[in-house]
């Protein structure tokens, strides 16, 4: 199954990935994470992404594209894959419709993750992030005693979930991101899933939609 998880920033898609592709088997490739990657790993693009993820930009559509395009390539994808943070914008989705039809490869489904912006704020800023092994977790509801990880690290407040920071991108969301849930809808596979409650409440709202109900 080829998925696609929309959604604003802070809306879950990443623990929902995260869950569905140890269900489904199949690679979770999440744009974010790569370009954390290359951040921590130094790398030339993970400079040029900071300069604008630290800012709450989106990295540029060429960038972005490119990257995705040569992780789909990849053998792994060729049972499914599931898409956490793009496409982002309606090039990258054009972008993207393209690059699969070359291989004979379409989205079967987007899962829209819908959720209000005030609990987006409100989860964002309370969220605390393992750099280790990428657990999250949040000060209220999922709090880490001594703010450590279960695997033993420091946890550490990204530096896009800063309150400027988390305006911006909430404001890029809106602008640039949410008209795909148009472009998606024409298409008729757009899946609206609702998750303002706990993880695992979420998670089933999207296998019932996926109509994978009781896995
Ligand atoms: P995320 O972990 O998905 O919230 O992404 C963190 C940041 O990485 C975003 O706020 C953007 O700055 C950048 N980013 C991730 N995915 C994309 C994308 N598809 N297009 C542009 N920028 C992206």
């Amino acid at each position: 199954m080829n998925l696609i998880l929309l959604g604003a920033p802070g809306a879950g898609k990443g623990t929902q990935a995260f869950e569905l592709s140890k269900i489904l088997q199949i690679p979770h490739i999440s744009t974010g994470d790569i370009f954390r990657d290359n951040i921590k790993r130094n790398t030339e693009l993970g400079a040029i992404a900071n300069s604008y993820i630290s800012k709450g930009e989106l990295v540029p559509d060429e960038i972005t594209i490119g990257i995705v395009r040569d992780r789909l390539s990849q053998a792994d994808c060729d049972k499914g894959f599931i898409l956490d943070g793009f496409p982002r914008s309606i090039p990258q989705a054009e972008a993207l419709e393209r690059m699969l039809g070359e291989s004979g490869r379409k989205i079967d489904w987007i899962i829209n993750i819908v959720v209000d912006d005030d609990i987006i704020v409100e989860r964002l800023s309370y969220r605390r992030v393992c750099p280790a092994c990428g657990d999250t977790y949040h000060l209220k509801f999922n709090p880490a005693e001594g703010n450590m990880c279960k695997c033993g690290s420091q946890l550490v407040q990204r530096n896009d979930d800063r309150a400027d920071v988390i305006r911006h991108r909430i404001e890029e969301y809106h602008k640039t991101t949410e008209p795909l849930v148009e472009f998606y809808r024409h298409r008729g596979k757009l899946l609206n899933v609702r998750s303002e409650n706990s993880i695992s409440e979420s998670l089933q709202n999207t296998l019932y939609a996926l109509g994978l109900k009781g896995i």
